[in-house]
């Protein structure tokens, strides 16, 4: 045991938090290797997307704007929305962070439903805060409230206590009674909505989000960012994907095509699984979750395990796709149920 006085001390809520493990590499017997852990898109960038890349990569040598203007003005002018009304951050997980910094205060309190986003607990622990989270689809189960439900809760919620509705997965709703956020938070200036443009548009390993809210709420978030906190790289490659919304919406739309084959294997397959309004499905497998997971690894696709709980498999490509459910339902056995 060290002594107390012999290395720098750390605040006692970081016991908590496990070290970050690197996930395996997973390869099949053909030596095919396929990522559905991450509730990414299985499409590389469109080719004008690659462009505004390439073109902001020359610049790099300078700041990025630290207003975010272009990048602002084009969500705005998008969504129908004030200018004032937005922020953007380092991936909407970013702007979690700033949300709970905004509000956070010793004994303060945070609600969300459990199991949910898993980042929520750890960033709570860092900032605890009165505020709510309300995952919509929720990850990793794939289900989503209706509208009936949550204005019946919005109703109920103190406008001093901050609602936040985290829609990162917002694109690949197809049940019409799962309301838009951006509908909601026009007359509750107690509601925060979060979107990103890591999932449906792609952009994941560029780390840019935003959030859509009444003006006080936006400018606190905003008095929380870091500087510079989305980079001009970012911020040109996120006006482009806007710009070329009909083209990523149509591969929005295939995913969402292959989500019903997938779903729909596994429901003839013998599975009793939830609903799906995400880029995923969820396996309530209990006990059976890391048995399942090293299974899928062997046939080389990486899925995600909750120990206990189930498995989060991500809709990839139809290849992808296929391997999965050539170990969850094996031809011939009616399927792992
Ligand atoms: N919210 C939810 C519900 C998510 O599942 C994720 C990503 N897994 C995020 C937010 C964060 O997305 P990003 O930071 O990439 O915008």
């Amino acid at each position: 045991m060290p002594d107390a006085d012999s290395s720098p001390r750390f605040r006692s809520v970081l016991d908590q938090f496990v070290a970050y493990k690197p996930g395996k590499t997973v390869a099949g017997p053909d030596g095919r290797s396929f990522k559905l852990s991450s509730n990414e898109s299985p499409h590389a960038p469109l080719p004008s997307v690659v462009a505004a890349i390439t073109e902001a990569g020359r610049c790099v040598n300078l700041y990025p704007d630290n207003g975010a203007v272009a990048l602002t003005e084009a969500i705005a002018g998008h969504f129908g929305v004030p200018p004032e009304h937005i922020a953007v951050g380092c991936g909407s997980v970013g702007i979690t962070q700033q949300l709970l910094e905004a509000v956070g205060e010793p004994q303060a309190q945070v609600m969300y439903a459990w199991r949910s986003f898993e980042a929520y607990p750890l960033l709570v622990r860092l900032a605890a805060a009165e505020e709510i989270f309300v995952c919509n689809p929720n990850n990793p189960t794939g289900t989503a409230v209706h509208r009936s439900d949550l204005e019946a809760f919005l109703d109920l919620v103190p406008p001093s206590c901050l609602v936040v509705l985290d829609e990162a997965y917002r694109e690949y709703v197809r049940d019409p009674d799962v309301p838009d956020g951006l509908d909601l938070y026009r007359d509750r200036p107690n509601v925060a909505v979060l979107r990103t443009f890591s999932k449906a548009y792609g952009l994941a390993g560029l780390r840019v989000g935003f959030m859509v809210a009444h003006r006080l709420v936006a400018e606190a978030i905003r008095k929380t960012m870091l500087p510079f906190t989305v980079n001009a790289v970012a911020q040109a490659a996120a006006v482009a994907s806007l710009a070329a919304e009909p083209e990523l919406l149509q591969r929005v739309e295939h995913v969402v095509q292959e989500r019903t084959r997938v779903r729909a294997d596994l429901l003839r397959g013998g599975w009793t699984i939830p609903p799906t309004e995400a880029n995923f499905v969820w396996l309530p497998l209990g006990e059976r979750a890391l048995e399942f997971a090293a299974a899928c690894d062997l046939a080389g696709v990486s899925v995600r395990p909750f120990a206990g709980d189930g498995v989060r498999v991500s809709i990839g490509s139809p290849e992808a796709n296929d391997i999965f459910l050539a170990v969850a339902v094996p031809r011939g056995n009616g399927g792992m149920t």
